[in-house]
């Protein structure tokens, strides 16, 4: 799978931040807002697509709405956003174009939107089949609204479905996890994430688990939740390819693998990412200055992005390899060589034997990949490329 890193494409990212409420273990950037706002909010989307792209000719490959909940929006909202993306970008004949959706936020009118929009991939954001768990986590929706979503996405002809779950759940044990997993493959999306609950500051769960009053789930008992979760979708025909993601063959996300394979995207809307021509942008993260400033100025997008970093190449060196390690597949040694300009055992020899040796990576010849043991350790493993010790 490796890349072609000569290809001039690009990933289009837009940042949709509305939600219905906000999750108990959520910090993304995402709130409720009322119609005027969204209907607004978009507009400036558009506004600030259309002048990306003025005078320009970008092509993308993949499209990502996310969020947030991007199926919030009404109808005609979505199709306005779309049709600044297809006029401001010249999409490829394949381009992957995926919006995120919660269950029960999408109607059959919603799911036309969709598809006449372009739109030929969902992500669902499911997280558990158990209705108790649901509402311990605060999502909106049943396991019966999934159920009901997921089929009108398939009779409307969606044959490109990824649902999201979560397990190390409080109050989930490893039956539950079994029956969430069972039952989402037994229906067959061509994709399904799995992550492991993150506690992370500023959230509900977070106040909780201060107080100690959080049923937290022990490292064994998630590690074994992960590891069935990796062999039974490997049996029922999945590619377990990224840490937290499987796909049937051929159906793994292509712009997610673009985060991996430190390709250019380029993002828009509050907080959005961009990483173009060797630089990383972040958009302003607040609201009010974000509706001003596109209003006033749209052409002056580029003075709206902080810069966080103009990529050297030891930078180059270090995404590569902690991003590129996320796929199970590993990275290539040519593309590290054709990025970088060394051989990646010039620069990290001493890391990788360390790490072969403890049994936490392996040399497959062309590429190097984490092992079994190393994935349930790949932050320990990935934080050892980035260690300060060499400069190029
Ligand atoms: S739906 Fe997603 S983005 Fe919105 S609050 Fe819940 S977890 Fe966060």
């Amino acid at each position: 799978m490796t890349k072609n890193r000569n290809k001039k494409t690009t990933g289009v990212y837009v940042h949709i931040p509305f939600c219905v409420r906000k999750c108990n273990y959520c910090d993304f950037l995402s709130f409720a807002g009322d119609e005027a706002v969204k209907e607004r909010y978009v507009d400036m989307v558009c506004s600030e697509i259309e002048a990306y792209c003025r005078d320009r000719s970008i092509t993308a490959d993949t499209v990502f709405i996310g969020g947030g909940t991007p199926s919030v929006l009404k109808p005609k909202l979505i199709e306005r956003l779309m049709d600044a993306v297809r006029t401001g970008f010249s999409l490829t004949g394949d381009c992957e174009m995926t919006i995120e959706a919660n269950p029960g936020t999408v109607d059959g009118e919603k799911a036309e939107v969709f598809k006449s929009s372009g739109i030929n991939r969902i992500s669902l954001g499911v997280q558990s089949m158990d209705d108790d768990l649901l509402r311990r986590l605060g999502r909106i929706h049943s396991r019966k609204d999934f159920l009901k979503t997921y089929e009108l996405l398939r009779n409307k002809g969606f044959d490109n479905i990824n649902t999201d779950l979560m397990f190390s759940l409080p109050g989930q044990n490893f039956e539950k996890w079994k029956n969430t997993l069972e039952e989402t493959a037994d229906l067959k999306p061509e994709h399904i994430s799995f992550y492991s609950l993150i506690i992370e500051e500023g959230t509900p769960f977070y106040e909780e688990w201060k107080k100690g009053s959080l049923e937290e789930i022990s490292d064994d008992d998630d590690r074994k939740m992960y590891h069935f979760a990796s062999e039974m979708l490997n049996e029922k025909g999945y590619v377990h390819y990224e840490i937290s993601n499987a796909a049937l063959p051929g159906r793994e996300s292509k712009h997610n693998l673009k985060y991996w394979s430190m390709e250019e995207y380029a993002g828009f809307g509050l907080g959005a990412h961009s990483f173009v021509e060797g630089v990383r942008y972040e958009n302003t993260r607040d609201m009010e200055e974000y509706l001003k400033l596109y209003a006033k100025a749209p052409d002056l997008w580029k003075e709206r992005y902080n810069v966080i970093n103009r990529n050297t190449v030891k930078d180059n060196a270090e995404e590569f390899v902690f991003t590129g390690l996320r796929k199970l597949e590993g990275i290539y040694k040519d593309d590290f060589a054709k990025l970088v300009g060394n051989d990646i055992y010039d620069i990290y020899s001493k890391e990788i034997n360390k790490m072969v040796n403890e049994g936490l990576l392996k040399d497959h010849g062309s590429r190097i990949a984490l092992t079994k043991k190393g994935i349930d350790i790949s932050n320990y493993v990935m934080r050892e490329f980035i260690k300060d010790k060499w400069k190029l």
